[in-house]
């Protein structure tokens, strides 16, 4: 199927998406890398007036370090958060979950805005941004807010972006000494949208965990924060009975969806298999 006939503007600035969003009175969609964005076009899952491309505002591109946080402009690639080294030393979760990420030609032209902004519940770089606490720089006529990771995914295909708001950039806090990471996921076939999937960072000193930070995709409508979980292995050092009281607390934090093809018992099964081999893998990255 061809896509509806739609009108195509390039903004120049984020004011300038935004008013060409109002005067479009709201019958416009936002295209950053288009990975999603034209093939619901294309299967008439939506048919806007307008598509108003974002690819070439200044203030959505760059990597920088600010006060201990990194600021990574919502049209940076995909491939970029696998290569650069920037994003490997200050938001290790994202270069971790980028090679489960699609195809090498998805990654080229996907951008991390519109992963987050489309808030797919199986992605991979939503439950990273959760895991590490990231913060959602949001642009609306009234001004600029930041909203943490854990609110800003609030439904299937929902977030704390309201229509017309621009998603500007993702802000990760930097890993401080001991701070571990872990990322997997199972899926059926490499590339494909994951069953299951984990994103675990935690900083490890002597006296055990501190400071766990579990997110699961893949199980809800949207990345899961597993906080009992977390709390099971707060102050623990990770052996067998850690990981295995951490699995079992898995029971509490999720609630997976249930359908024949794949039942609920079967996909909380999976994240317990799949938050132990993470957890027993572990990775020091500062
Ligand atoms: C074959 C195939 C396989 C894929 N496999 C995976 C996979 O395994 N894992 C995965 O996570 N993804 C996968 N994707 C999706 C891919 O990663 C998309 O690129 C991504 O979800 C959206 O990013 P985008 O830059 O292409 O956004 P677009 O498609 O341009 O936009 C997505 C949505 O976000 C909105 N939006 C975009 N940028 C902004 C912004 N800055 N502010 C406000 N709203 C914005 C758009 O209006 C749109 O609603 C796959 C896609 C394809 C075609």
């Amino acid at each position: 199927m061809k896509s509806p006939a739609f009108e195509y503007v390039r903004a120049e600035s984020v004011a300038d998406a935004m008013s060409a969003y109002a005067e479009a009175d709201g019958d416009a969609v936002y295209l950053s890398g288009g990975h999603s964005v034209v093939p619901s076009l294309a299967l008439r899952l939506q048919a806007p007036a307008l598509l108003i491309d974002l690819s070439n505002i200044a203030a959505l591109s760059g990597i920088s370090l600010h006060d201990g946080w990194l600021r990574i402009g919502a049209m940076t690639r995909h491939v970029q958060a696998l290569k650069d080294p920037l994003i490997a030393a200050h938001a290790p979760l994202f270069t971790a979950a980028a090679p489960f990420v699609a195809h090498p030609a998805i990654r080229n032209r996907g951008t991390l805005g519109g992963s987050l902004a489309h808030a797919d519940p199986a992605s991979e770089f939503p439950a990273a941004a959760v895991a590490m606490r990231a913060e959602l720089e949001i642009a609306s006529s009234q001004g600029i807010r930041r909203v943490p990771a854990d609110d800003f995914f609030v439904d299937i295909y929902e977030t704390a972006i309201e229509p017309g708001e621009v998603l500007q950039a993702i802000h990760v806090p930097s890993p401080v000494a001991g701070q571990v990471i872990g990322f997997d996921e199972i899926a059926r076939r490499r590339g494909d949208y994951a069953m299951v999937g984990a994103a675990v960072q935690a900083v490890s000193r002597g006296s055990g965990l501190e400071d766990v930070s579990i997110a699961l995709f893949s199980v809800g409508n949207h990345p899961v924060r597993a906080r009992k979980a977390q709390a099971a292995l707060t102050g623990r050092m990770i052996d067998a009975d850690a990981i295995a009281d951490a699995q079992a607390a898995l029971e509490d934090d999720l609630d997976p969806p249930d359908d024949p093809q794949f039942p609920a018992s079967m996909r909380l099964h999976l994240a317990r298999v799949l938050l132990g081999r993470v957890l027993a893998n572990l990775e020091a990255v500062a």
